[in-house]
This record gives structure tokens, sequence and C-alpha cells, in this order.
């Protein structure tokens, strides 16, 4: 401590003029708090007395600042004076004098005064972990929630393993407590195929899924809950089986070729991802006598002349040395006739026709046949064989016809004539005709299979034929007197949303697959910044297309793997994703068995991303569509509905607690969305308005914790809170002057804005 009151100053100043210097080394210093004064001199060499305030010290030097020089015999000793001052902590302002004495030298009188002082700014932090308080729902249903479900693996209500419209039905309280308005149904028309996507009837109900009444009575216990029937329908390809097809392969005058895009001989290109198969049908075999001539002079391509036979049947040619066969069942070895030419006279017998070949025994490249969409003979015109792989049956009657396939053989592409008069096509009338049927059932909807393929990728095309398929359908729905436009939603599953957007055009809503793509692409990044910004740029290219366009997004599908799956199988992050599809402006779908954590990949064949529902701990699957392959490990106990309901921690109760605060904020289901910016890389964040409400969406896509400053934002009215949440508020002096929130890794919170 080096203070000494203010007659000790005076004192040393004295004997410093009178008496030989006293050099005092410790540093000097002048402070003056609440009113006491302290002074100490190091001996410094300055001749100059100058006082400086400081804070809120004001000082005055009355002799102008320079003091006297003292007597150089006796040495010197001048001092440099620095006032100092605590703060003033009083109402009052305060005036301190100090006087300086010294004999031969005139008194230095310095004043110090200070201005009244306030109280001393108070800064106050408190931390709390933030737990939801949503007002109490109405019940009413805002959310918009489809759920997509797998009829044939859903719930099967009469025990023979396959899921049917009953069980459906049966689980209405399901989807209730999802908070759902719409079904979207697996195809339901009779099929060969479990899953339904080739067609043999669009007026009818498979019978493994149920009758037409248990549909009738689906769509109307639905409807009393509020929720809405979507059918799949399937208008870019029939099935083998429709009789549509099955009358186009067989007669090449049947009305019917012209619903199908046909070729007698084939094409080389269409433009799509698709190919080019053969149909035969009807009696192809020959019962009668044929002479064969088979000219070899081109050895890759032997020609063989079929002609009706008078003459004598022969038996088969003994000589060993000729390579050649006719096969009707039996390999029967020609005769060589000339250079390079071989024949023979048979009787044939059989219902499937014959081939040829190169060694009696052996098959594969020994096989010569008909290239496809050329197997039938005319009689007397020679027809250049192929061989291996490539040779088909030549046949004798019948039909036989190239037909187009997208997908694969099963599924024939429909064909609807150029585009803009589609709606003439007698496929198209036809297709219509049994829409309006289901529509006036009461089907609230329509989802549409691969649109993008009805004009193989031409999406010009495929628009104008879909605005046409859409006009037609919501004109049957105002008809039957239906409450707004029809819903029609298209899997337009294009490379890039881009690409997509123009399918707005033609229909009022369309699956977003590119939100999902950026969603588990951010997710896997921890990057959750650009989230916001990435999903307006989808909506306004929508809106750029389409005023009220519908975003239908979604996870995965039953096309794609599973989205646990591509999460990692991380319980923290599967139900991140759920918070952003039940935050997100948009209508969202949630696909069977997303809600209980399903996994699954597509290369271990499409079963797996379409599994069954596990009800209770113990019950029976509808896995008899699946054909085994099920992944039982998946469907554990554990994970079934029975246990997920009992559990508040689980997937399904957060899906739950996320669809019923959309259903219960009108701004989370309807409101308008607007990008709120933080400094944090790892929070998503944005503003959700309308209906009065305001709401803030924060979800964390990292692994970490992340926080972020909203400044004075209001957020102190948590409505969700999935994870862990914590809110940092500062204050000044009693006024908040930040609030800071931390979320745990992959947590979300919804705050109430509105006022
Ligand atoms: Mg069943």
């Amino acid at each position: 401590m080096k203070r000494f009151v203010l007659f000790l100053l005076c004192g040393l100043m004295v004997a410093s003029c009178t008496k030989p210097p006293v050099i005092d080394t410790t540093p000097a210093s002048l402070s003056v708090s609440s009113g006491t004064l302290s002074f100490t001199t190091d001996g410094a060499s300055s001749q100059t007395l100058s006082v400086t305030a400081s804070t809120a010290w004001t000082a005055t030097v009355a002799n102008g600042g320079s003091w006297c020089s003292v007597d150089p015999y006796h040495g010197t000793g001048n001092a440099t004076v620095t006032v100092s001052a605590a703060t003033n902590k009083t109402a009052q302002a305060r005036t301190t004098t100090i006087t300086f004495n010294a004999a031969q030298c005139n008194p230095v009188t310095v004043t110090v005064n200070q201005v009244a002082g306030k109280e001393e700014d108070k800064i106050e932090t408190t931390t709390v972990a933030l737990s939801a308080a949503p007002r109490e729902w109405d019940k009413k249903k805002r959310a918009d929630i489809t759920y997509q479900v797998n009829v044939y693996s859903f719930a099967d209500s009469d025990g023979d393993g396959w899921g049917d419209l009953k069980g459906v039905a049966q689980k209405l309280d399901y989807f209730e407590s999802l908070g759902v308005s719409a079904l979207w149904l697996s195809p339901v028309h009779p099929s060969s195929s479990y899953h339904g996507y080739d067609v043999s009837d669009y007026s009818a109900i498979n019978p493994k899924l149920g009758t037409e009444a248990d549909f009738k009575d689906l769509v109307s216990q639905a409807k009393a809950k509020g929720i809405g029937i979507y059918m799949d329908f399937v208008l870019n390809h029939t099935g083998l089986q429709h009789e549509w097809f099955k009358a186009a392969s067989a007669d090449p005058a049947s009305k019917y070729r012209g619903y199908y895009v046909t070729s007698e001989t084939g094409e080389s290109t269409t433009g799509g991802m698709g190919d080019w198969y053969s149909s035969t049908t009807g009696n192809i075999g020959y019962h009668g006598r044929l002479h064969f001539k088979l000219d070899t002079s081109v050895g890759s391509q032997p020609k063989l002349t079929v002609t009706q036979a008078t003459e004598a049947a022969q038996n088969g040619n003994t000589d060993t040395s000729v390579k050649w066969f006719i096969y009707d069942n039996n390999a029967i070895r020609m005769y060589k006739t000339g250079d390079n030419l071989y024949e023979i006279t048979l009787n044939i017998d059989n219902n499937w026709g014959i081939l040829v070949k190169d060694d009696a025994t052996q098959w594969d490249d020994h096989k010569w046949g008909a290239k496809a969409g050329e197997q039938l003979v005319e009689f007397g015109k020679a027809k250049t064989l192929v061989k291996g792989g490539a040779a088909n049956d030549i046949i004798f009657g019948g039909s036989s016809m190239k037909y187009y396939a997208s997908f694969d053989r099963s599924m024939p592409d429909l064909y609807y004539g150029p585009a803009d008069k589609a709606s003439e096509s007698a496929a198209f009338k036809d297709l219509a005709v049994a829409a309006d049927k289901w529509i006036q059932m009461g089907v609230a909807g329509l989802r549409l299979d691969a649109v993008i393929w009805i004009y193989q990728n031409n999406a010009n095309a495929n628009v104008s034929f879909l605005k046409q398929w859409y006009d037609r359908c919501n004109t049957t729905w105002k008809a039957n007197g239906g409450t707004g436009d029809f819903y029609m939603v298209g899997e337009a599953w294009t490379d890039s949303a881009e690409q997509m957007a123009p399918y707005y055009k033609g229909l009022p809503s369309n699956f977003n697959f590119y939100w999902w793509y950026t969603l588990k692409d951010r997710i896997g990044k921890g990057q959750g910044n650009d989230f916001a910004k990435t999903a307006l740029y989808f909506r306004n290219l929508f809106q750029a297309q389409r005023d009220g366009f519908i975003d239908a997004i979604k996870l995965s599908n039953h096309d794609e793997d599973r989205a646990a799956e591509d999460l990692g199988r991380s319980f923290e992050k599967e139900r991140l994703a759920a918070a952003v599809l039940l935050t997100s402006p948009g209508k969202p779908y949630i696909y069977q068995g997303e809600e209980l954590g399903y996994w699954g990949k597509k290369t271990n064949g499409d079963e797996y991303v379409r599994a069954p529902i596990r009800w209770e701990r113990n019950g029976k699957l509808a896995s008899g569509a699946l054909g085994g392959k099920v992944d039982a490990n998946m469907l554990s106990a554990d994970r079934s509905v029975e246990a997920q309901a009992a559990d508040k921690n689980s997937l399904l109760s957060a899906y739950r607690s996320f669809a019923q605060l959309r259903n219960n904020y009108a701004a989370l289901a309807s409101g308008t969305m607007a990008e709120y910016s933080t400094k944090s890389n790892a929070l998503a964040v944005w503003t959700l308005t309308g209906s009065g409400e305001k709401l803030l969406v924060v979800h964390n896509f990292s692994s970490a914790k992340a926080a972020a400053s909203f400044g004075t934002e209001n957020i102190t009215r948590p409505v969700l809170v999935s994870g862990s949440a914590e809110l940092k508020t500062t204050t000044l002096n009693g006024n908040v002057t930040d609030r800071t929130l931390s979320l745990g890794a992959w947590s979300s919170v919804v705050f109430d804005l509105s006022e």
C-alpha cells in the first residue's frame, strides 16, 4: 500500500524545498476515493506539476499548472501528479481541494471535481433448459399430412397373410394419432404382381386386397374421420394381363393395338429408358406337312424358307456330316441339296412352332430362330435367322407383336396419340371412365405413377397430357359435388427440381424428391444454414409455374432406400428428419414404417423397403405378399407399434407430437416461410407466418451442440422441443440485450413469436 494522507504529502514537499532532497523510489500516485486523498512521490525529474483527472473527475490547477523551481543548492525533487478516481456511485457531485505548500514556493491549489454518479450498470445472465408449452389443441386438422400405405403389407384383416383394405380401415385410429388427413394407397386394382403397378383392370378391386364394397367402406369410414383416400393410378402402362393388351396381342386388327406403343418390327430408339419386347398369342404352332429350305451361304445369316408341302414327308437324314436340323421337339437332320443348301419335308404337329439348330443336342449358340417381332412365318418368303439369345421361336399363326415398355416386359406402355390431342385417344377415354367411377365413389385424390415416361421423358408432351387428364378428373370431381379443386399428385421423378418444375403446369401437386435429397445431404454434413434458402428456392421454382402449387414434400417412398437407411439408422437423425418434414411448408407425406424407424435398401430387393407393420410385440405380420423378404431383426418387438406407442421417447411418439403441433398451429401447416439468418452453420432456421400466427423454427443439423444469438427476438415461448435446448438470456439493468439459443445434437425447437 502506497497511500499517505494529505498532511503527509505536504510535509514531504516542504522537506524537499528546505532540506536536502529526499528521494522516494516508490511509484507515485495520487488517488481520490470517497473524499480521501493520497500522495507519494518517486522523485521524478520533471519540473512541472500537472494534474490530470480521469473517469468522472475534472481537475484544475490554480496557478496554471507549473510549480516553482526549487533551490538548486538543495537539489530538487519535482513531482508529476495524476489524479485518478473511483467511480462516484452517489447521486451527488463531489469536490476535493488539494493544496501544495512549500517554503519559498507559492502554494498550489488543485481543485478536483467529480460529477454525480449513478447506479452501476447491472448485467445478468440466466440460462434455462427449455421445455415445450404449446397451447391446447382444439382438435381441428390443419396439417395436411398424407400417409403412404402399401395396402398389401400394412394390416391383414382376414389372416391370409396379405394386407387388405379392411385392414387399412381397422387402423383409422392409428392414422388419427398421426394427425393424418389423407391416405395414399398403393394400387388396389387387380394385378399380377404383389405391388400392383401392372394393372389388369382399372375399374375393379384386386381380390387379394378385398372387394369393391370393402373399398367403398374404407372411403366412407375414412371420410367420417376427415381422412381422404388417394388412389394410385397407373397411366403409363398396364399389366400383360389387361384385356386390352391381350386383345392387342392376339389380333393385329384389334382396336387395342392402338392403346399401346406397338410395332410389327420394333423400333431402335424411343428417347426413353425402356425397351421393345415381343408378344405372341393364339395358336402359334402348326399341324400339317411343311417343306423347309435353308440357305447358309451367308453363315452368320442363314435364311429359312418354309412352304406348305404336298410331297411325302421325309425321315431325318442319317448322314452325320450334315450339321443342320429342324427342331420341333426333336432335332431332325436336313439333307444337303446344293452348295450351302439344306432341305427336308416334315409332318409338324405342335402348338409352339419350330427352331433351327446346328447341333442335335447343344443349345445356346447352336439355336437359330426368328428375330423378335419377325416370328410369324410367311410361306414362301425367306426369313433371316439369328442365333442364341436373340433367337425366337418361328411361329405359324396367332399373333406376334412388338411392344414398348419403359420399365420391364410385364408393363407395356400405353399410347395416347399426339400429346395435344391425348384426351381424344381411346385409351385416355377408357381410363377416364374408370377414374370417374372412383371419384364418384368418393376418392379424394389420385397419385399418378411414372408420369415422365408417358411420353418417354418428353416434358412438354407429358405436361400437355397431364393437364388434359387433370382437367377431366377435376370436372368429374366438381360435377360430383367436390369442394374446391380435385387433388392430384404426380410422380414426376426427374433428375432435378428444375426439370420437375414444369410438371406443375399440368398438375397441382408433385413429389419433391429434391427436398429430401437436400435434407439428407445437409444432415450428413451437419450443415443447416442454407436449408431454408434451398426450400424457398424450390418453392419459387414451382410458384413460377403455378399459383397455388402444392409442394408434396417427403422423406423416402416405396421406390427408394429407406430414410432411416440413408440416415445411418440413427434415431436422433430420423427424429430430426421427421421434425423438419413436419415443420416445413408444403404437404408432407409419411411413408409406411418411416414413423417406426424402418430401414431397408433396394439393392436387397424392393420388398425390403416395403416391409409390413409390426403392430403388436408378438402379433402376425402382413408379410404374405413379400415372398419371405422380410428383415426380422428390424421388425423386433421393441420396434412394434405397441411398444413405441407406450414409450414417450420413441420415434412414433415424436411423429405424433410433431403432427399434433402442425395440426394445432395453422402457421406451421400453411404459413409463409422466410429465411432467418444466424451466425451458426449448423442451425437451420426459418419463420412461418400466417393466420395471425408467427412461429420460429430452429433445427440443429449437426452432431455437436450448436448455439446462436437471436438478439432480442422474443424466443420465450417454445411450443416444441425435440432433443435438448437451452436459452441464455442476458439483461442490462433489467432489460434484455440478448437471447442465445443452444440446441443439442440433432435437436429442434419451435417458438411462438405471435403477438
Ligand atoms: Mg388379408
